[in-house]
């Protein structure tokens, strides 16, 4: 290029200069050594000026790069927060919409004091958290994905059947109404926020879909009538569940209505109440069961969940004198169940799982395939009695296989000892309260390390008449009691002073 002749205009082949780098790149080559020393000084400041410049808008390019990012994010994170507060208030409208209308097809017969339960309402008080740390855990406070869970009958003292007959012939006028509203359009289908009421399908656990070794969790509800309310979102079209279930089932040895204290509030037309609160009261659970709604509150913050199962009562089932295998294995599949479908509560934010109760005695395994089914990790591992740790999987895969097995005990598959699950202590920290200081603190302490000059005395009254004169002396002079019955107590804590520097009467 440097051979250019400018003379020839006709021939002259100007150079692309599209770019800073095309004009950096033809002032260099063309720097010629013809050129005088000022020119060619003019010409290298160009060219470090073209360089610095290119320099510059690199930079300003990476900023843009990483503020785009940026900005994306925010809005990735913007947009996860409205859809997670919109599922909120579609929950909150659905539900005060669809219970508001059972209670009007109830009532008076029957007053409806259930109302939704399940991980909602957890869900609804994790949100401040989740808030404050831009919903960085995933599933905290975020209910998108999750049904509604309606009980409409928490007392179970009533004449159960006809009620039942009752709900049932609700759920099915609801069906009725689906169904017509689809081909009629005299018929108004029913929408709540935005969704559709499509299909109301019943979904009655029935003694024939229960086998032997099902987990007691899926007995109770047994019988139960239970209908999933299908909605469908006119805007994205995606589905959304309510399951309603007619009334609540009684809990069974040792399985309780709420596995964990952070799943126990139930939202009605009263407000929040537990679901324990009824059976506390009427002392059908030990007062170590029961935990108020600042443990609630406690456990959210901590992100802790206190696990209600009494593992004690539920693993001396299968120690009953006369129990078949099957049974068992019933009892063991709780276990099994409790872990798979329950401790999903470690999947959305809950860090740790503890008891004021002995605890299963579980780990989980991060790192390594199971030796016996070559599963991958992670997964959870159950430590016996006889201290041999098996995998879930294995742990199921024995249960079952047991069955076909025709001796009635269950056994460890490394050293045959009785199958049975190792229980420890996981318990939730001490509620820790204030420690008040006052005047005798600060007297006590510095009476710390003393001790009264020794006397010495022969005695001439025995310990006990001395005692018993002190008795009626004090009697005489006794002061009158506060309203708590108690005598008033002077600065040190003593008791009432008699003449002048003593406690009381003194012999000597
Ligand atoms: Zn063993």
């Amino acid at each position: 290029m440097d051979t250019v002749q400018i003379t020839d205009k006709s021939s002259y082949f100007s150079p692309k200069l599209n770019t800073i780098d095309d004009a950096i790149q033809f002032l260099e080559s063309h720097n010629s050594k013809k050129y005088n020393s000022f020119k060619k000084y003019d010409i290298d400041r160009i060219i470090k000026l073209l360089k610095k410049t290119n320099q510059e808008i690199d930079t300003l390019n990476e900023n843009i790069e990483t503020t785009t990012t940026h900005m994306t994010h925010i809005k990735t994170q913007s947009d996860k927060a409205k859809k997670i507060g919109k599922a909120h208030t579609d929950r909150i409208e659905i539900f005060t919409k669809l219970f508001r209308n059972f209670k009007k097809l109830f009532e008076p017969e029957y007053y409806l004091d259930g109302g939704v339960n399940g991980s909602w309402i957890r869900q609804l008080f994790e949100l401040p958290y989740a808030l404050a740390n831009n919903f960085n855990e995933i599933g905290f406070g975020n209910p998108l994905g999750h049904d509604l869970d309606l009980v409409l009958i928490n007392n179970i003292q009533i004449d159960m059947n006809s009620y039942n007959t009752k709900f049932i012939k609700v759920m099915k006028s609801f069906q009725e109404h689906v169904t017509l509203s689809a081909v009629s359009e005299l018929i108004n289908p029913i929408i709540i926020a935005n969704k559709i009421l499509i299909q109301v399908s019943d979904n009655t656990l029935i003694q024939e879909d229960i086998k032997e070794s099902d987990p007691v969790g899926k007995k109770v509800l047994v019988d139960i009538p239970h209908y999933i309310f299908k909605f469908k979102d006119l805007e994205d079209n995606s589905i959304f569940e309510v399951d309603i279930l007619a009334h609540k089932p009684q809990s069974r040895e040792g399985w309780t209505t709420a596995d964990f204290n952070v799943n126990q509030y139930i939202l009605n037309e009263t407000g929040i109440t537990s679901l324990y609160n009824e059976e506390y009261w009427s002392s059908s659970i030990n007062k170590e069961d029961f935990f108020d709604f600042f443990d609630f509150l406690d456990s959210i913050k901590k992100r802790e969940a206190i696990c209600k199962i009494d593992f004690n009562t539920l693993l001396d089932n299968t120690k009953r004198w006369g129990l078949l295998r099957k049974e068992k294995v019933g009892y063991f599949m709780q276990i099994a169940f409790l872990l798979t479908n329950r401790f999903k509560i470690l999947n959305v934010g809950y860090s740790n799982i503890t008891s004021k109760r002995n605890m299963i005695d579980y780990t989980i395994n991060k790192t390594e395939d199971c030796v016996i089914t070559g599963c991958q990790p992670p997964y959870y591992e159950i430590t016996l009695k006889c201290l041999h740790k098996l995998s879930l999987m294995c742990f199921i895969g024995i249960l079952e296989e047991s069955k076909f097995d025709s001796s009635e005990a269950i056994r460890c598959p490394i050293c045959r000892s009785d199958f049975d699950i190792n229980l420890i202590e996981k318990k939730p920290e001490e509620q820790k309260y204030f420690e008040l200081k006052n005047m005798n603190d600060i007297i006590k302490k510095q009476l710390e390390n003393c001790y009264l000059e020794e006397k010495e005395e022969s005695k001439i009254q025995s310990d006990d008449s001395e005692e018993y004169i002190k008795s009626l002396i004090n009697k005489k002079t006794e002061p009158p009691r506060n309203i708590n019955n108690q005598l008033p107590r002077n600065v040190d804590n003593q008791l009432p002073r008699i003449g002048r520097g003593r406690t009381n009467w003194d012999t000597s």
